[in-house]
């Protein structure tokens, strides 16, 4: 019987540990908090005031063959195979999977943690997201600048999803003929990836939203309320929504070089194994992988590393989902893979129901009993099948 240790109970680490759990390995979880966040409602709170109820008990979304242990990982030595927990317990395994999401921290930006404190934001827990949302109650016009601090995003279509609801609430609110409203981005385009960014573009122009490119975020001064960009680029704001810079584990490597500067685990882009250590895997937002970080990403890669941990040849493709509200009642989806590069794809008010039923499903997808169904919608959406269907139709 092979001892695998799961560390963190988020998307990734919760579908893997249900996935392996009642088989004939012993499976532990250790996670640092029992509440489990639906992270992407947090778009929703603090861009429309929706519920905060969202967060769930781990212990009632594992299974009871997994055992889970609250315990904050603070040491991780791959040689050894050993790890240590804050509560001076230590851990052996025969094979390890991390799963330790990210970790924000906005020190690294001058003048963020004071507008964190005054505005909130959309990517960092729910009281952030609830200030966020009472900040924007009580805007009454100027500028919204909102981009991020750097070009590591958790779910890159949030920015542009962000500032196109916020372009319908201000709608909503008769606002909008007296707010400017700027997406900033690193990038050379509103959105990464070209495919989608032709989807996105025309929608921005058509709303009067201003993007500015090449944008590296530097500081911000909040005396003048002025954000700053390396490049020299200036943008004054009265209401500014700046997503955190995103870092790595907060664990100590044994290596240290298996983490790349940024604390993201150096991830074979197919096998998943950290760099070096055969019986060592990386998934979901913890790894350095050149894929999105995203929910159904981590959840296809926990997919890949279950099969591997059974003895099956197993090899992850890069396949990007990631769903992307529009703002106007419909959406559009952001698929593409390491082979396929992310197509065009049409926006309609299908796509945004498909968002919202994701979203409904996701306590029970983290389960497992869902996957016949995700196999099919993952299987009818592949991202060769779509471009084929394009070229076929002449688009
Ligand atoms: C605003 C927003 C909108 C989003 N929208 C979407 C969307 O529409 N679709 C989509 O697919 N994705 C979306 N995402 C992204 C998605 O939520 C994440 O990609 C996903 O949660 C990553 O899963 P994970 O398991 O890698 O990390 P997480 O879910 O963050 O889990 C990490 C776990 O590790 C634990 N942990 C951390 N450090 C330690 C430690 N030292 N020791 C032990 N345990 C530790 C944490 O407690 C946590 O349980 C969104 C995210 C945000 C913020």
């Amino acid at each position: 019987m092979s001892r695998i240790l799961i560390l963190g109970g988020g998307s990734a680490g919760t579908i893997l540990a249900n996935q392996l759990g009642g088989r004939r390995d012993s499976v532990t979880l250790l996670t640092a908090s029992m509440e489990h966040l639906f992270q992407p409602a947090l778009l929703y709170i603090a861009l429309t005031g929706a519920n905060a109820n969202v967060v769930r008990d781990e212990r009632r979304l594992v299974l009871r063959s997994v055992k889970l242990v609250q315990e904050r990982v603070t040491k991780v030595d791959l040689n050894q195979k050993l790890v240590e927990g804050s509560s001076g317990e230590r851990y052996t395994y025969d094979r390890l999977v991390l799963a330790t999401g990210v970790r924000t921290d906005p020190e690294q930006i001058p003048g963020l943690p004071a507008v964190y404190r005054e505005f909130g934001n959309y990517h960092s827990g729910i009281a952030l997201a609830q200030r966020l949302w009472s900040a924007l109650r009580n805007f009454d016009g100027g500028t919204i600048a909102l981009g991020q601090s750097t070009p590591i995003c958790v779910c890159p279509p949030s920015p542009v999803e962000g500032i196109l609801l916020l372009d319908r609430l201000l709608r909503r609110r008769g606002l909008r003929h007296r707010t400017r409203l700027v997406l900033f981005t690193p990038y050379p385009r509103a959105y990464p990836a070209q495919g989608i960014n032709s989807v996105i573009e025309p929608l921005l122009k058509e709303r009067g939203i201003e993007v500015m490119t090449f944008f590296d975020l530097d500081r911000i001064d909040t005396e003048t309320k002025v954000i700053h960009s390396i490049e020299g680029d200036e943008i004054t704001y009265d209401l500014p929504i700046i997503i955190p810079p995103f870092f790595g584990p907060d664990i100590n490597f044994e290596p240290s070089e298996v983490a790349d500067p940024s604390g993201f685990l150096l991830t074979d882009r197919e096998t998943l194994r950290v760099k070096g250590f055969d019986s060592v895997y990386a998934i979901g937002d913890a790894s350095s992988l050149p894929t999105s970080k995203a929910g159904v990403g981590a959840h296809l890669e926990a997919k890949v590393v279950a099969r591997a941990l059974r003895g099956d040849r197993a090899i992850f493709n890069g396949r990007t989902n990631c769903p992307m509200d529009l703002g106007d009642g419909r959406g559009t989806f952001v698929i593409g893979s390491y082979r396929t590069p992310v197509v065009p794809y049409r926006p309609s008010r299908l796509n945004l129901l498909m968002k919202h039923a994701m979203a409904r499903m996701y306590w029970a997808s983290l389960r497992g009993t869902l996957e016949p169904i995700f196999d099919l919608y993952f299987w009818l959406t592949t991202p060769e099948r779509l471009s084929r269907r394009r070229v076929s139709k002449g688009a």
